[in-house]
């Protein structure tokens, strides 16, 4: 069994970034990042503190903007106009999910696709459906595909399974999967809640991604002898033997699994690191599209 560290897989990434960032520099650019939170939802705190820090790292600009979970959806599309129009802004998140008077959809419209590095502008998943390559693709998904291409997992022809629909990361993903080229040409199925036995489908998997939100979910019963497995998820259980009396898992049952894997992704060190350096990626990309690179 290989293990596919995300977090060394992200390093790459971030050596790219590096190179990208020295051009930028010579040219006289320096690309930047806002980030905005809304409330103070602890797991979006320290996803947002994690951005910003690499952001630094890297000598980028970054801008976090924190504001009371009482802000009116008016003000929000105020603070977003904002940052479209700033000049020294390339990319631009908004941290979800917003507290549930707040449309997610009305704020991610307001956004300029060009600094949508979080690629969940229309425009952007238009451009992905087409496969057009100046749009941006959501960072986990994005993330996923690198880490198999870097890990030199064959994905032409192979059956794909994801198990989650959600915009962020099931359904990009499939989008991504069945395109053409690197990291795609793949036979893609994708799962969810009605789908009926769920583990036979998932059997069917030779790449199976697990996008569900729910601790330990998939088990043997799931994974073919010989599968790769990403696992997307992150859940925090109750853990009375670990520090904080509390850990992170993933969707997946690791040590259930692991053994008949060809190669399984970790939580943590997994898809989390990649989908930080797809966002700087981003948002580099972004930074060299109107520095005419
Ligand atoms: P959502 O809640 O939006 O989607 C979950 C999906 O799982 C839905 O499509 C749902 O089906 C499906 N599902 C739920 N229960 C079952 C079930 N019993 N059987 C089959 N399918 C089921 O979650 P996200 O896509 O936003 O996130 C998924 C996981 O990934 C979470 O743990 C999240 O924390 C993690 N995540 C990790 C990131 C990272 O950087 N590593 C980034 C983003 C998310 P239905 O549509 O029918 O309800």
């Amino acid at each position: 069994m290989k293990l596919i560290e995300g977090k060394k897989i992200a390093e790459a990434v971030y050596a790219e970034c590096v190179v990208g960032f020295h051009e930028l520099k010579a040219a006289g650019y320096q690309p930047g990042l806002a980030v905005v939170l809304i409330g103070d939802d602890p797991a979006s705190k320290a996803y947002v503190g994690s951005k910003d820090r690499k952001c630094r790292e890297l000598g980028m600009h970054s801008v976090k903007i924190e504001r009371p979970a009482d802000i009116s959806q008016e003000d929000l599309h105020v603070l977003i106009e904002e940052l479209n129009q700033d000049e020294k802004i390339h990319g631009i998140l908004v941290q979800m999910p917003l507290p549930d008077h707040l449309s997610e959809e009305e704020a991610i419209l307001r956004i300029d696709p060009a600094k949508d590095v979080d690629g969940l502008h229309p425009t952007n998943l238009g451009k992905l459906a087409m496969e057009d390559p100046t749009g941006f693709a959501p960072c986990t998904p994005s993330g996923c595909q690198r880490m198999l291409i870097e890990s030199g997992l064959e994905t032409s022809g192979k059956n794909v399974v994801i198990v989650g629909r959600s915009l962020l990361v099931g359904k990009s993903l499939a989008l991504l999967m069945m395109g053409k080229g690197a990291g795609a040409d793949a036979t893609v199925t994708v799962a969810h809640s009605r789908t009926k036995d769920l583990a036979a489908v998932c059997r069917e998997a030779d790449i199976l991604v697990a996008a569900i939100g729910r601790p330990h979910f998939i088990g043997t019963e799931h994974v073919k002898d010989g599968a790769v497995v990403i696992d997307v998820g992150i859940n925090r259980i109750d853990d009375p033997t670990a520090k904080r009396g509390s850990r992170l898992v993933g969707d997946v049952d690791f040590d259930a699994v692991a053994d008949r894997c060809e190669a399984i992704t970790p939580v943590p060190g997994g898809v989390g690191p990649m989908t930080i350096a797809m966002l700087m990626a981003n948002t580099i990309r972004s930074c060299r599209m109107k520095a005419g690179l």
